[in-house]
Protein backbone atom coordinates (compact mmCIF):
# COMPACT_ATOMS: atom_id res chain seq x y z
CA UNK A 1 0.00 0.00 0.00
CA UNK A 2 1.11 3.41 -0.68
CA UNK A 3 0.18 5.79 2.08
CA UNK A 4 3.33 6.45 3.55
CA UNK A 5 1.61 7.17 6.88
CA UNK A 6 1.67 4.91 9.47
CA UNK A 7 0.35 5.53 13.04
CA UNK A 8 2.47 5.08 15.81
CA UNK A 9 0.36 5.21 18.64
CA UNK A 10 -2.67 2.67 19.31
CA UNK A 11 -4.54 2.74 16.33
CA UNK A 12 -7.11 1.22 18.96
CA UNK A 13 -7.46 5.21 20.49
CA UNK A 14 -7.36 6.48 16.46
CA UNK A 15 -10.08 4.25 15.76
CA UNK A 16 -12.16 5.21 19.11
CA UNK A 17 -11.92 8.56 18.80
CA UNK A 18 -12.78 8.44 14.84
CA UNK A 19 -15.95 6.41 15.59
CA UNK A 20 -16.89 9.27 18.43
CA UNK A 21 -16.50 11.79 15.62
CA UNK A 22 -18.83 9.58 13.67
CA UNK A 23 -21.32 8.26 16.06
CA UNK A 24 -22.03 11.74 16.88
CA UNK A 25 -23.32 12.84 13.72
CA UNK A 26 -26.33 11.72 13.15
CA UNK A 27 -27.71 10.03 9.26
CA UNK A 28 -30.24 12.49 9.02
CA UNK A 29 -27.85 15.32 9.33
CA UNK A 30 -25.78 13.70 6.90
CA UNK A 31 -28.71 13.98 4.59
CA UNK A 32 -29.74 17.70 5.41
CA UNK A 33 -26.16 18.43 5.05
CA UNK A 34 -25.77 16.38 1.54
CA UNK A 35 -29.27 18.00 0.51
CA UNK A 36 -27.92 21.74 1.94
CA UNK A 37 -24.27 21.68 -0.23
CA UNK A 38 -26.10 20.07 -3.34
CA UNK A 39 -28.84 23.18 -3.26
CA UNK A 40 -25.99 25.55 -3.18
CA UNK A 41 -23.81 24.06 -5.84
CA UNK A 42 -26.24 23.04 -8.30
CA UNK A 43 -24.18 23.88 -10.94
CA UNK A 44 -21.30 21.26 -9.94
CA UNK A 45 -23.28 19.39 -7.82
CA UNK A 46 -21.12 16.67 -8.06
CA UNK A 47 -18.09 18.56 -6.27
CA UNK A 48 -19.53 19.47 -3.27
CA UNK A 49 -17.61 18.52 -0.07
CA UNK A 50 -18.44 17.48 3.54
CA UNK A 51 -16.07 18.06 6.36
CA UNK A 52 -17.26 16.15 9.49
CA UNK A 53 -17.46 17.88 12.89
CA UNK A 54 -14.35 17.79 15.02
CA UNK A 55 -13.67 15.42 18.07
CA UNK A 56 -15.04 17.06 21.09
CA UNK A 57 -12.73 19.08 23.15
CA UNK A 58 -13.04 16.80 26.48
CA UNK A 59 -11.33 14.54 24.18
CA UNK A 60 -8.85 16.77 22.77
CA UNK A 61 -8.40 18.17 26.42
CA UNK A 62 -7.23 14.23 27.05
CA UNK A 63 -4.49 13.86 24.56
CA UNK A 64 -3.05 17.04 25.46
CA UNK A 65 -3.29 16.54 29.16
CA UNK A 66 -1.51 13.25 28.66
CA UNK A 67 1.68 15.77 26.65
CA UNK A 68 1.69 18.60 28.46
CA UNK A 69 3.42 18.76 31.88
CA UNK A 70 2.12 20.88 34.54
CA UNK A 71 4.62 23.23 34.77
CA UNK A 72 4.20 24.99 31.43
CA UNK A 73 4.80 28.30 32.67
CA UNK A 74 8.55 27.55 33.87
CA UNK A 75 9.71 26.08 30.52
CA UNK A 76 12.31 27.57 28.83
CA UNK A 77 11.78 26.77 24.42
CA UNK A 78 14.43 27.20 22.00
CA UNK A 79 14.16 26.70 18.04
CA UNK A 80 16.96 24.78 16.65
CA UNK A 81 18.80 26.80 14.50
CA UNK A 82 21.47 25.90 11.50
CA UNK A 83 24.55 25.18 13.04
CA UNK A 84 23.38 24.54 16.70
CA UNK A 85 24.56 21.10 18.35
CA UNK A 86 23.11 20.02 21.90
CA UNK A 87 25.98 21.28 23.51
CA UNK A 88 25.86 24.75 21.97
CA UNK A 89 22.30 24.72 23.41
CA UNK A 90 23.17 23.37 26.36
CA UNK A 91 26.04 25.90 27.36
CA UNK A 92 24.23 29.08 25.93
CA UNK A 93 21.15 28.05 28.68
CA UNK A 94 23.90 27.48 31.49
CA UNK A 95 24.22 24.14 31.53
CA UNK A 96 27.28 22.12 32.25
CA UNK A 97 29.47 20.30 29.35
CA UNK A 98 29.07 17.29 31.77
CA UNK A 99 25.16 17.50 31.87
CA UNK A 100 25.61 17.62 28.19
CA UNK A 101 27.46 14.45 28.22
CA UNK A 102 25.36 12.69 30.67
CA UNK A 103 22.24 13.46 28.11
CA UNK A 104 23.92 12.74 25.10
CA UNK A 105 25.06 9.51 25.93
CA UNK A 106 22.44 8.29 28.40
CA UNK A 107 20.57 5.69 25.75
CA UNK A 108 19.54 4.95 22.06
CA UNK A 109 16.71 7.59 22.79
CA UNK A 110 18.90 10.40 23.68
CA UNK A 111 21.48 10.19 20.64
CA UNK A 112 19.01 10.99 18.32
CA UNK A 113 19.57 14.59 20.29
CA UNK A 114 23.00 14.56 17.56
CA UNK A 115 20.86 14.64 14.69
CA UNK A 116 18.69 17.71 15.54
CA UNK A 117 17.55 19.74 12.68
CA UNK A 118 16.84 23.39 12.65
CA UNK A 119 13.36 24.01 13.29
CA UNK A 120 13.01 21.60 15.98
CA UNK A 121 12.01 22.46 19.49
CA UNK A 122 13.78 21.86 22.70
CA UNK A 123 12.19 22.91 25.63
CA UNK A 124 14.30 22.90 29.48
CA UNK A 125 13.25 23.27 32.67
CA UNK A 126 15.79 24.31 34.94
CA UNK A 127 15.34 23.66 39.15
CA UNK A 128 16.19 26.31 41.44
CA UNK A 129 19.54 25.15 41.28
CA UNK A 130 20.02 26.07 37.22
CA UNK A 131 20.46 22.32 37.18
CA UNK A 132 18.36 20.12 34.50
CA UNK A 133 15.26 18.92 35.73
CA UNK A 134 13.40 17.94 32.50
CA UNK A 135 13.47 18.33 28.74
CA UNK A 136 11.62 17.81 26.23
CA UNK A 137 12.52 17.60 22.00
CA UNK A 138 10.50 17.79 19.99
CA UNK A 139 11.92 15.25 17.10
CA UNK A 140 9.05 15.76 14.72
CA UNK A 141 4.66 16.57 15.01
CA UNK A 142 3.87 13.22 16.38
CA UNK A 143 7.35 11.93 18.67
CA UNK A 144 8.70 14.18 21.83
CA UNK A 145 11.69 12.96 23.66
CA UNK A 146 11.48 13.66 27.67
CA UNK A 147 13.89 13.42 29.85
CA UNK A 148 13.28 13.85 33.29
CA UNK A 149 15.97 14.16 36.53
CA UNK A 150 15.59 11.32 38.69
CA UNK A 151 15.77 11.63 42.80
CA UNK A 152 19.34 9.68 42.48
CA UNK A 153 20.54 12.61 40.23
CA UNK A 154 20.65 10.35 37.05
CA UNK A 155 18.07 10.71 33.89
CA UNK A 156 15.00 8.81 32.62
CA UNK A 157 13.78 8.83 29.39
CA UNK A 158 10.20 8.58 28.07
CA UNK A 159 9.43 8.70 24.25
CA UNK A 160 5.68 10.32 23.36
CA UNK A 161 4.05 9.51 20.58
CA UNK A 162 1.48 12.07 20.50
CA UNK A 163 -1.37 10.88 18.25
CA UNK A 164 -3.07 13.14 15.39
CA UNK A 165 -6.36 13.83 15.18
CA UNK A 166 -7.82 12.04 12.38
CA UNK A 167 -11.01 13.47 10.55
CA UNK A 168 -12.97 11.76 7.80
CA UNK A 169 -13.43 13.54 4.95
CA UNK A 170 -16.26 12.99 1.95
CA UNK A 171 -15.08 14.27 -1.74
CA UNK A 172 -16.08 12.77 -5.02
CA UNK A 173 -15.64 13.44 -8.49
CA UNK A 174 -16.51 12.87 -11.80
CA UNK A 175 -14.63 11.64 -14.94
CA UNK A 176 -13.84 14.11 -18.07
CA UNK A 177 -10.83 13.27 -19.55
CA UNK A 178 -8.92 11.50 -17.08
CA UNK A 179 -8.93 10.34 -12.95
CA UNK A 180 -5.81 13.39 -12.01
CA UNK A 181 -8.38 15.96 -13.92
CA UNK A 182 -11.31 14.98 -11.90
CA UNK A 183 -9.38 15.12 -8.25
CA UNK A 184 -7.95 18.27 -8.93
CA UNK A 185 -11.24 19.47 -9.86
CA UNK A 186 -12.56 18.04 -6.55
CA UNK A 187 -9.20 19.17 -4.46
CA UNK A 188 -8.60 15.43 -3.71
CA UNK A 189 -5.01 15.35 -3.09
CA UNK A 190 -2.53 13.68 -5.45
CA UNK A 191 -1.65 10.61 -2.78
CA UNK A 192 -5.47 9.75 -2.46
CA UNK A 193 -6.17 9.05 -5.60
CA UNK A 194 -2.72 7.15 -6.39
CA UNK A 195 -4.28 5.13 -3.31
CA UNK A 196 -7.83 4.81 -5.04
CA UNK A 197 -6.35 3.64 -8.06
CA UNK A 198 -4.17 0.97 -6.17
CA UNK A 199 -7.08 -0.16 -4.50
CA UNK A 200 -8.92 -0.93 -7.35
CA UNK A 201 -6.50 -1.74 -9.62
CA UNK A 202 -7.12 -5.11 -9.03
CA UNK A 203 -10.78 -4.91 -10.87
CA UNK A 204 -10.16 -2.02 -13.31
CA UNK A 205 -7.81 -0.66 -14.83
CA UNK A 206 -6.69 2.92 -15.10
CA UNK A 207 -5.27 3.38 -18.10
CA UNK A 208 -7.72 1.27 -19.99
CA UNK A 209 -11.02 0.93 -18.82
CA UNK A 210 -11.79 4.10 -17.33
CA UNK A 211 -15.35 6.37 -19.47
CA UNK A 212 -16.23 9.70 -19.26
CA UNK A 213 -18.82 10.01 -16.54
CA UNK A 214 -17.65 6.87 -14.21
CA UNK A 215 -17.84 8.59 -10.63
CA UNK A 216 -15.71 7.65 -8.15
CA UNK A 217 -16.52 9.04 -4.21
CA UNK A 218 -13.99 8.85 -1.48
CA UNK A 219 -14.38 9.27 2.62
CA UNK A 220 -10.13 9.62 3.99
CA UNK A 221 -8.96 10.85 6.79
CA UNK A 222 -7.06 14.17 7.55
CA UNK A 223 -4.66 14.18 10.31
CA UNK A 224 -4.29 17.32 12.44
CA UNK A 225 -2.73 18.51 15.55
CA UNK A 226 -3.78 21.57 17.43
CA UNK A 227 -6.43 22.26 14.70
CA UNK A 228 -3.45 22.46 12.05
CA UNK A 229 -3.93 19.70 8.94
CA UNK A 230 -1.04 18.05 9.30
CA UNK A 231 -1.31 15.64 6.36
CA UNK A 232 -3.78 13.36 4.37
CA UNK A 233 -4.23 9.91 6.22
CA UNK A 234 -5.81 6.56 4.77
CA UNK A 235 -8.94 6.08 2.45
CA UNK A 236 -11.43 4.44 5.02
CA UNK A 237 -13.88 3.49 2.48
CA UNK A 238 -14.59 4.67 -1.56
CA UNK A 239 -16.70 3.81 -4.34
CA UNK A 240 -15.45 4.08 -8.38
CA UNK A 241 -18.57 3.58 -10.87
CA UNK A 242 -17.32 2.32 -13.97
CA UNK A 243 -19.23 2.03 -16.83
CA UNK A 244 -21.91 2.08 -14.83
CA UNK A 245 -20.62 -0.81 -12.87
CA UNK A 246 -19.97 -0.43 -9.16
CA UNK A 247 -17.06 -1.33 -6.88
CA UNK A 248 -16.75 -0.77 -3.20
CA UNK A 249 -14.08 -0.70 -0.98
CA UNK A 250 -13.77 -0.09 2.76
CA UNK A 251 -10.74 -0.52 5.27
CA UNK A 252 -10.85 -2.90 8.11
CA UNK A 253 -8.15 -3.57 10.82
CA UNK A 254 -8.95 -7.17 11.99
CA UNK A 255 -8.64 -7.43 15.81
CA UNK A 256 -5.33 -8.94 15.35
CA UNK A 257 -4.28 -5.60 14.19
CA UNK A 258 -3.98 -6.64 10.30
CA UNK A 259 -5.68 -4.03 8.02
CA UNK A 260 -6.78 -4.34 4.52
CA UNK A 261 -9.20 -3.62 1.99
CA UNK A 262 -12.73 -5.44 1.59
CA UNK A 263 -15.42 -5.53 -0.22
CA UNK A 264 -18.83 -4.83 1.85
CA UNK A 265 -19.29 -8.55 1.90
CA UNK A 266 -15.60 -8.86 3.54
CA UNK A 267 -13.97 -10.12 0.34
CA UNK A 268 -10.17 -9.10 -0.45
CA UNK A 269 -10.11 -6.42 -2.75
CA UNK A 270 -6.70 -8.22 -3.57
CA UNK A 271 -6.07 -11.26 -6.12
CA UNK A 272 -3.82 -13.72 -4.12
CA UNK A 273 -1.39 -12.88 -7.40
CA UNK A 274 -0.24 -9.92 -9.34
CA UNK A 275 -1.36 -9.93 -12.87
CA UNK A 276 2.19 -8.89 -14.00
CA UNK A 277 5.21 -9.13 -12.17
CA UNK A 278 7.18 -5.99 -13.39
CA UNK A 279 5.66 -2.44 -13.86
CA UNK A 280 6.32 -0.11 -16.75
CA UNK A 281 6.91 -3.01 -18.64
CA UNK A 282 5.57 -4.26 -22.11
CA UNK A 283 4.94 -7.25 -23.46
CA UNK A 284 7.17 -9.25 -26.02
CA UNK A 285 5.77 -12.55 -26.17
CA UNK A 286 3.14 -14.36 -25.06
CA UNK A 287 1.71 -17.53 -23.79
CA UNK A 288 1.63 -19.86 -26.69
CA UNK A 289 1.31 -23.59 -27.82
CA UNK A 290 3.99 -23.09 -30.63
CA UNK A 291 6.28 -20.18 -31.80
CA UNK A 292 10.11 -20.07 -33.45
CA UNK A 293 13.04 -19.94 -31.17
CA UNK A 294 15.31 -17.09 -32.63
CA UNK A 295 18.21 -18.58 -30.69
CA UNK A 296 17.91 -22.39 -30.87
CA UNK A 297 16.32 -21.68 -34.35
CA UNK A 298 13.27 -24.11 -33.91
CA UNK A 299 9.82 -24.52 -33.39
CA UNK A 300 9.12 -24.06 -29.47
CA UNK A 301 5.76 -23.52 -27.27
CA UNK A 302 6.48 -20.55 -25.00
CA UNK A 303 4.95 -21.42 -21.62
CA UNK A 304 5.20 -18.04 -20.31
CA UNK A 305 4.91 -14.04 -21.02
CA UNK A 306 7.95 -12.19 -22.06
CA UNK A 307 8.09 -8.65 -20.34
CA UNK A 308 10.24 -6.36 -22.12
CA UNK A 309 11.66 -3.80 -19.52
CA UNK A 310 14.93 -1.98 -18.80
CA UNK A 311 17.80 -4.26 -17.00
CA UNK A 312 17.90 -3.73 -13.59
CA UNK A 313 13.97 -3.33 -13.67
CA UNK A 314 12.78 -4.76 -10.09
CA UNK A 315 10.73 -8.13 -10.72
CA UNK A 316 8.10 -8.55 -7.76
CA UNK A 317 6.85 -11.82 -6.16
CA UNK A 318 3.80 -12.25 -7.34
CA UNK A 319 1.97 -13.43 -4.49
CA UNK A 320 2.96 -14.69 -0.89
CA UNK A 321 5.11 -17.82 -0.91
CA UNK A 322 8.41 -19.76 -0.01
CA UNK A 323 11.42 -19.33 -2.57
CA UNK A 324 11.80 -22.87 -3.58
CA UNK A 325 14.55 -21.87 -6.04
CA UNK A 326 17.07 -18.97 -6.46
CA UNK A 327 19.73 -20.04 -8.64
CA UNK A 328 21.25 -20.85 -12.13
CA UNK A 329 18.47 -22.96 -14.21
CA UNK A 330 19.76 -23.87 -17.65
CA UNK A 331 18.35 -21.81 -20.76
CA UNK A 332 16.58 -19.66 -17.84
CA UNK A 333 19.69 -18.17 -16.45
CA UNK A 334 19.46 -16.62 -13.14
CA UNK A 335 15.92 -18.17 -11.73
CA UNK A 336 13.81 -17.63 -8.87
CA UNK A 337 10.81 -20.33 -8.54
CA UNK A 338 8.33 -19.59 -5.87
CA UNK A 339 5.83 -21.89 -4.02
CA UNK A 340 2.43 -20.68 -2.97
CA UNK A 341 0.55 -22.81 -1.09
CA UNK A 342 0.13 -26.01 -2.54
CA UNK A 343 -1.26 -25.48 -5.80
CA UNK A 344 0.54 -22.89 -7.47
CA UNK A 345 4.34 -21.98 -8.73
CA UNK A 346 5.22 -19.06 -10.25
CA UNK A 347 8.86 -18.56 -12.27
CA UNK A 348 11.41 -15.59 -12.81
CA UNK A 349 13.66 -16.19 -15.53
CA UNK A 350 16.89 -14.20 -17.15
CA UNK A 351 17.34 -12.26 -13.94
CA UNK A 352 20.08 -9.63 -13.93
CA UNK A 353 20.43 -10.70 -10.30
CA UNK A 354 18.49 -11.10 -6.88
CA UNK A 355 16.95 -9.01 -4.20
CA UNK A 356 19.00 -9.27 -1.07
CA UNK A 357 17.98 -12.39 1.38
CA UNK A 358 16.49 -13.91 -1.21
CA UNK A 359 17.24 -17.77 -1.12
CA UNK A 360 15.53 -21.13 -1.44
CA UNK A 361 13.54 -21.51 1.96
CA UNK A 362 12.76 -17.86 2.39
CA UNK A 363 9.49 -16.59 2.63
CA UNK A 364 7.92 -13.50 0.53
CA UNK A 365 5.37 -11.50 0.52
CA UNK A 366 3.46 -10.46 -2.60
CA UNK A 367 5.01 -7.65 -4.08
CA UNK A 368 8.57 -8.18 -2.67
CA UNK A 369 11.29 -7.88 -4.70
CA UNK A 370 12.87 -11.30 -5.52
CA UNK A 371 15.44 -9.72 -8.50
CA UNK A 372 15.87 -7.55 -11.75
CA UNK A 373 15.50 -7.89 -15.37
CA UNK A 374 18.45 -9.30 -17.24
CA UNK A 375 19.54 -11.33 -19.94
CA UNK A 376 20.96 -14.24 -18.54
CA UNK A 377 20.58 -18.02 -20.07
CA UNK A 378 18.98 -17.77 -23.13
CA UNK A 379 17.94 -13.98 -24.17
CA UNK A 380 17.98 -12.34 -26.93
CA UNK A 381 17.97 -9.17 -24.53
CA UNK A 382 16.85 -7.85 -21.24
CA UNK A 383 13.16 -9.01 -20.07
CA UNK A 384 11.63 -11.06 -17.71
CA UNK A 385 10.09 -14.69 -18.81
CA UNK A 386 7.38 -14.79 -16.09
CA UNK A 387 5.38 -18.86 -15.61
CA UNK A 388 2.30 -19.32 -14.10
CA UNK A 389 1.99 -23.07 -12.99
CA UNK A 390 -1.45 -24.86 -11.62
CA UNK A 391 -0.80 -28.07 -10.04
CA UNK A 392 2.33 -28.15 -12.09
CA UNK A 393 0.48 -27.32 -15.67
CA UNK A 394 1.51 -23.95 -17.18
CA UNK A 395 -1.46 -21.81 -17.62
CA UNK A 396 -1.05 -18.52 -19.29
CA UNK A 397 -0.71 -15.73 -16.58
CA UNK A 398 -2.62 -12.92 -18.14
CA UNK A 399 -5.79 -14.89 -18.62
CA UNK A 400 -5.46 -17.29 -16.35
CA UNK A 401 -8.36 -17.03 -13.09
CA UNK A 402 -6.02 -15.35 -10.29
CA UNK A 403 -7.24 -16.82 -6.56
CA UNK A 404 -8.66 -14.14 -4.67
CA UNK A 405 -6.93 -12.66 -1.32
CA UNK A 406 -8.36 -14.54 1.75
CA UNK A 407 -11.45 -12.96 2.97
CA UNK A 408 -12.50 -11.37 6.45
CA UNK A 409 -11.84 -14.41 9.00
CA UNK A 410 -15.74 -15.97 8.96
CA UNK A 411 -15.33 -15.22 13.03
CA UNK A 412 -14.74 -11.47 12.61
CA UNK A 413 -17.75 -10.94 10.26
CA UNK A 414 -19.70 -9.16 12.85
CA UNK A 415 -16.81 -7.03 13.93
CA UNK A 416 -16.18 -6.13 10.55
CA UNK A 417 -20.05 -4.65 9.87
CA UNK A 418 -19.78 -2.78 12.71
CA UNK A 419 -16.32 -1.03 12.13
CA UNK A 420 -17.10 -0.23 8.81
CA UNK A 421 -20.45 0.58 8.36
CA UNK A 422 -20.23 3.86 8.95
CA UNK A 423 -17.88 4.44 6.58
CA UNK A 424 -19.87 2.44 3.87
CA UNK A 425 -22.93 4.60 5.35
CA UNK A 426 -21.26 7.57 3.76
CA UNK A 427 -20.93 6.23 0.16
CA UNK A 428 -24.59 4.81 0.09
CA UNK A 429 -25.60 8.86 0.86
CA UNK A 430 -24.27 9.74 -2.15
CA UNK A 431 -25.88 7.16 -3.86
CA UNK A 432 -28.84 8.03 -2.63
CA UNK A 433 -28.41 12.02 -3.74
CA UNK A 434 -27.48 11.38 -6.87
CA UNK A 435 -29.98 9.17 -7.53
CA UNK A 436 -32.93 11.83 -5.98
CA UNK A 437 -31.17 14.50 -8.49
CA UNK A 438 -31.53 12.50 -11.38
CA UNK A 439 -35.13 12.20 -11.19
ZN1 LIG B 1 9.96 -16.33 -22.30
Amino acid sequence: MRSKFRIKLPLKLLVVSTAVVLLGFSASNWQAAVKAADSTLKSERLHYELTLPKATTSLQNAIQASITPTEDSAWETVVIKSGDTLASIFSNIGLSASTTHAIATLNEHTRSLRYIKPGQKIHVLLGEDSNLRQMKYEADITKTLLIKRTEDQSFDTQVINSQLDAFPVYREGVIESSLFEAAAHSSIPENVIMDLASIFGWDIDFSLDIRKGDRFGIVYNELYKDDVKIRDGRILAAEFINNGKIYRAVYYIDPKGNGDYYDESGKSMRKAFLRSPVEFSRITSRFSKKRWHPLLSKWRSHKGVDYGARRGTPVRASGDGKILHAGNKGGYGRTVIIQHGGRYRTVYGHLNGYARGVRSGKKVKQGQIVGYVGSSGLATGPHLHYEFRVNGVHRNPLTVRLPEAKPVHESYLTNFREKTGVYLSMLHLMETTVATNTN
